[in-house]
C-alpha cells in the first residue's frame, strides 16, 4: 500500500494507472475506520483493479461550534487496517495542501442541500460537495463509493456529478450496522453506555415506520407523529432535528407513501448528533 500526502503525487500516481487501462475505485473517508467504511473497501477492491482510500478530516464540511476538533482520529490503527484490506494507495493529505492560502471557490449543489440535515448544519454539503470534487480531480475514479447511512450526501454527490459532467460512477452501498441495529458511525464513540443503549431507538424508530407502510398506512402524518413519539419515549434523546419520512430523489417531505420512501431522522444524544435512515422501495 502506498501512502501519499502530497495531492499532485497522488493526482500522477492515479493518472498512471488509468494510462495503463485499469479501473479505479475510490473510498473518500475521514478516518476512524469501522466496518462501514470496510464494506465500502471492499466492495472497491472487488469492482477495481485499483483501490484508492482518502482519510481527510475536511473542515469545510464542519460548522464553527461542530466536533471538528474532538472528531475522532486514529490513524495508525486505519493504516493497519487498510494494509489488512491490500488496498493500493492510501490518501492522506495534510489540511494547507487541499485548502492552500488564497482557496475561495465552494460547490453549491442547490435545492438538496439546504433539506434535512442541511437545515440544522449550513454549509455543511457545500464542504462536502466541494472537497469530493476536488478529490475525484485528483483521483479520476472510474467509480466512488459512499454509505447509504449518509443518504442525503449521495443524493447530492450523484446530482453535482450529473451536472458538472464527472465521468465516475457513484455506487451507494448499505449501511452496516451493530447488532442491536445502530448503524455504525465513528461518532458512536462519543456515546457512554446509557446513551449507546438509548441510541438503539433511531432504527427502531425507523424499522417502525418502515413496517407501518408495509402494512398500508400511507400517511405522512400518521408516520411522522409515530416516529417522533418512538423517539420522545427515550429521555436521553435531547433533541430531534427532524423525524419523517421524504421522497428519496426531492427530499420533500411527503404526505402520501406512494412506490418508495425514504424514511430519515436526526437526534442529538447529549452533544452527539446522531442520524439513520431505511430507504424502502414497495
Ligand atoms: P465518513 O468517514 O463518516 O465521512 O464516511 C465515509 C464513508 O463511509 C461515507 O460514504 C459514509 O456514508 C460511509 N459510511 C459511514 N458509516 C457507514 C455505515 N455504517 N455503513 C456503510 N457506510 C458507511
Amino acid at each position: 500500500m502506498e501512502i501519499l500526502r502530497i495531492p499532485r503525487i497522488a493526482q500522477d500516481s492515479c493518472k498512471k494507472h488509468l494510462l495503463r487501462g485499469r479501473t479505479l475505485g475510490f473510498v473518500p473517508t475521514m478516518g476512524a475506520l469501522h466496518n462501514g467504511h470496510v464494506s465500502l473497501v471492499k466492495r472497491a477492491k472487488m469492482e477495481n483493479d485499483i483501490t484508492v482510500v482518502s482519510i481527510f478530516i475536511n473542515p469545510l464540511q464542519f460548522g464553527p461550534a461542530e466536533d471538528l476538533d474532538k472528531y475522532p482520529r486514529n490513524i495508525e490503527e486505519d493504516i493497519r487496517k487498510l494494509r489488512e484490506e491490500d488496498i493500493d494507495i492510501l490518501f492522506l493529505p495534510d489540511n494547507n495542501l487541499i485548502y492552500p492560502q488564497g482557496f475561495s471557490t465552494h460547490i453549491e449543489v442547490a435545492g438538496l442541500s439546504d433539506k434535512l440535515c442541511g437545515k440544522f448544519r449550513p454549509g455543511h454539503f457545500s464542504g462536502v460537495a466541494t472537497v469530493v470534487a476536488k478529490f475525484f480531480n485528483l483521483v479520476s475514479p472510474t467509480r466512488a463509493y459512499f454509505g447509504q447511512k449518509d443518504f442525503q450526501q449521495t443524493v447530492i454527490i450523484k446530482k453535482m456529478s450529473k451536472d458538472l459532467n464527472f465521468d465516475t460512477d457513484i455506487i451507494v452501498c448499505p449501511t452496516i450496522r451493530e447488532n442491536d441495529g445502530l448503524a455504525m458511525s465513528s461518532r458512536n464513540a462519543y456515546l457512554d453506555s446509557d446513551q449507546r443503549t438509548a441510541a438503539r431507538l433511531l432504527y427502531q424508530c425507523l424499522s417502525k415506520a418502515s413496517d407501518s407502510v408495509k402494512s398500508g398506512i400511507t400517511s405522512g402524518k400518521k408516520i411522522r407523529e409515530m416516529m417522533r413519539e418512538v423517539l420522545s419515549s427515550e429521555p436521553l434523546i435531547s433533541h430531534i432535528d427532524y423525524a419523517s419520512v421524504y421522497d428519496p430523489e426531492t427530499l420533500e417531505e411527503v404526505d402520501e407513501v406512494t412506490s418508495e420512501a425514504l424514511f430519515a431522522v436526526a437526534v442529538r444524544i447529549g452533544s452527539t448528533r446522531l442520524i439513520d435512515n431505511i430507504h424502502l422501495i414497495l
